[in-house]
């Protein structure tokens, strides 16, 4: 298969499973809350509400993994989907395949987990950052989600 088509079919998957999710976290939001439904401010009141700690890290998780599908559904956009962040090499569709959201090819993988500074040296924000990040609640479902409307 074309590396074009093997692209094209992952963005169908990536898709699916963004719908998915956001479908999932929204109830889940909508549970923490208490609130019988979902609207935007759902999300806002879930993560103030520190009581749902394992809830809301399940929705937390799963927040992420938004943001990641969002990020590779945006280098799908931009046309530079399945190019190694670090070196600016093409990832092999293959391992696209197994991780869809791999911004990194093997190589620079490796390397990252050998050394923690290879991230910030490539000027990369490792998901360490990301989670400190949103530990100061600055990234928060209301903005993801903004970014998702085509
Ligand atoms: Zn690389």
């Amino acid at each position: 298969m074309a590396r074009t088509e093997a692209l094209k079919a992952l963005q169908k998957t990536l898709t699916a499973r963004r719908n998915e999710l956001r479908k999932r976290l929204n109830g889940e939001l909508a549970n923490l809350s208490g609130a019988a439904n979902a609207s935007g401010d759902a999300a806002d009141a879930a993560f103030d509400n520190i009581g749902e700690e394992i809830n809301s890290q399940l929705a937390e998780m799963e927040a992420k993994e938004l943001a990641q599908i969002n990020n590779a559904l945006l280098k799908i956009k931009q046309g530079n989907y399945g190019v190694c962040d670090a070196c600016g090499c093409k990832i092999p569709v293959a391992r696209l395949t197994a991780l869809p959201y791999s911004t990194l090819c093997i190589k620079c993988q490796r390397e990252s987990e050998n050394d923690s500074s290879f991230l910030t040296d490539h000027g990369i924000l490792g998901w360490e950052g990301v989670r400190d990040y949103d530990s100061d609640r600055e990234v928060r479902l209301s903005d993801l989600e903004a970014g998702f409307r085509d």
